[in-house]
C-alpha cells in the first residue's frame, strides 16, 4: 500500500501528495464544493468521498475497455486515490453530445439540443481557461507534438464512446464532460485527473433531473444526496451489467516499408513492363487480411488487432501495416 507523504499541490478540491513510490501519487478529494471560479463555495461532508467512489467505478469502466488511466487502486481511507504520476498537459477536454452550459451561451443554443456528432473542445488550464485552437495549442508547444493532440482527441471520443451506452444503461443521458490527460515517462498519452460528476454533465433520462455539479451551481437540490443517488445506481448498474460485446470487422494491409526493396514487387513490375507496360514506375504488392473479432469495445478489438498486426501479420523489420475498421 502507497502511504501518503509530501504535499505536492493543493488545489479547489483535490490535494496531491508524493508516495514512498516515486512513480505513485495519493489524491485526496476534498468535501469543498465550489463553482464560478471559486466565487461559489460550500463544505459538504462526504462530498471527497462520493467523488473518489464514483472516479474509481468510471477508471474501472475505461480500463476494462483498454482505455490508459492514472488510477492504480485505491488509497486507506475512502477519499483517498493512488495514481501512477504523470506530467500533466494544460489542457481541459470537454466532450459534448448535448449542447448544455458554456456553449449555449457562446452560440445562443437551445440547452438540450443533441448535436449531429459529439463534438471536442480544448480550454487552456490557465486562470480562467479560455477556449483553445488545436492551431494556438501547437503554436504555444502546449503538447509535445501534433500526435499526442491527436491522440488526446481520439481517447477523449473512444472514451465517450464507453461514457454513452454506459450510463444509458443507467438511465441517464451524458450530456457532457471533461478530460485531462498527461504524459508518462515513456511518453504515453493516459486520462489523468478525476471521473466525478463535478466534470460531467448528467441528466435522469425518464425525469430529467440534473445528477451533477449543476445542482450546487444552480442550487437545484442537495448535492450530497444526489452523488449518493448516482453511485448507488452506478454501482447497481456496474453489478448487473455483462460487458456486452460485440462482432468487429477490420482489415489489415501488409505492406513493405518505403525505400525497402520487395523481390515480389519487383519481379511483378519488371513482368509486367515485359509486356508492354512500359510506363509503369513502381508497383507495392501486399497482403490484405479481413478479421472478425468479438470484443468489449472498438478500443478494445483495436489492442488485440494492433498487436496481431505488428507481431503475427507483418515482419516489423521489413514491413508496414494499415489497419481499418469496417463497422
Ligand atoms: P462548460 O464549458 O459547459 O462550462 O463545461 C462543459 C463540461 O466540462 C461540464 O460537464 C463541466 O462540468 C466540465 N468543466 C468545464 N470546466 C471545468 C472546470 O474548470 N472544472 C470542472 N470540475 N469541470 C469543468
Amino acid at each position: 500500500m502507497s502511504v501518503a507523504t509530501d504535499i505536492l499541490a493543493e488545489g479547489k478540491t483535490k490535494v496531491l501528495q508524493a508516495t514512498q513510490q516515486p512513480e505513485m501519487l495519493s489524491v485526496t478529494f476534498k468535501d469543498a464544493a465550489t463553482a464560478f471560479n471559486g466565487k461559489k463555495y460550500q463544505e459538504i461532508p462526504g462530498k471527497g468521498a462520493l467523488n473518489a467512489s464514483i472516479s474509481v467505478l468510471l477508471f474501472q469502466l475505461l480500463q476494462s475497455h483498454g482505455i490508459p488511466t492514472c488510477f492504480v487502486q485505491k488509497g486507506s481511507h475512502p477519499s483517498e486515490l493512488i495514481y501512477s504520476r504523470l506530467t500533466m498537459i494544460p489542457l481541459e477536454v470537454v466532450v459534448r453530445n448535448y449542447a448544455y452550459g458554456s456553449i449555449v451561451k457562446r452560440f445562443a443554443l437551445e440547452e438540450g439540443t443533441p448535436f449531429h456528432k459529439p463534438l471536442v473542445e480544448f480550454f487552456h488550464k490557465t486562470s480562467d481557461d479560455p477556449q483553445i485552437t488545436e492551431d494556438l495549442i501547437l503554436e504555444f508547444n502546449l503538447v509535445p507534438t501534433e500526435g499526442v493532440l491527436q491522440t488526446i482527441k481520439r481517447l477523449a471520443l473512444q472514451i465517450n464512446e464507453v461514457f454513452v451506452p454506459y450510463f444509458e444503461a443507467c438511465g441517464i443521458r451524458c450530456a457532457d464532460f471533461k478530460l485531462e490527460f498527461g504524459l508518462t515517462k515513456e511518453g504515453q498519452v493516459v486520462l489523468g485527473d478525476e471521473l466525478s460528476p463535478d466534470n460531467f454533465r448528467l441528466r435522469d433520462v425518464q425525469t430529467g433531473a440534473v445528477l451533477d455539479k449543476d445542482v450546487f451551481r444552480l442550487d437545484l437540490a442537495d448535492l450530497r444526496e444526489t452523488y449518493q443517488g448516482l453511485l448507488t445506481r452506478l454501482e447497481a448498474a456496474s453489478q448487473t451489467l455483462k460487458t456486452v460485446s460485440k462482432i468487429y470487422t477490420a482489415e489489415v494491409y501488409v505492406h513493405s516499408r518505403k525505400n525497402i526493396l520487395n523481390p515480389e514487387s519487383k519481379a511483378i513490375l519488371e513482368a509486367l513492363q515485359a509486356r508492354g507496360y512500359s510506363s509503369l514506375q513502381t508497383l507495392s504488392a501486399g497482403k490484405r487480411f479481413t478479421l472478425k473479432i468479438e470484443a468489449s469495445s472498438l478500443v478494445a478489438a483495436e489492442q488485440t488487432l494492433k498487436q496481431l498486426a505488428e507481431t503475427v501479420l507483418s515482419n516489423p523489420v521489413i514491413e508496414d501495416y494499415e489497419l481499418i475498421f469496417k463497422n
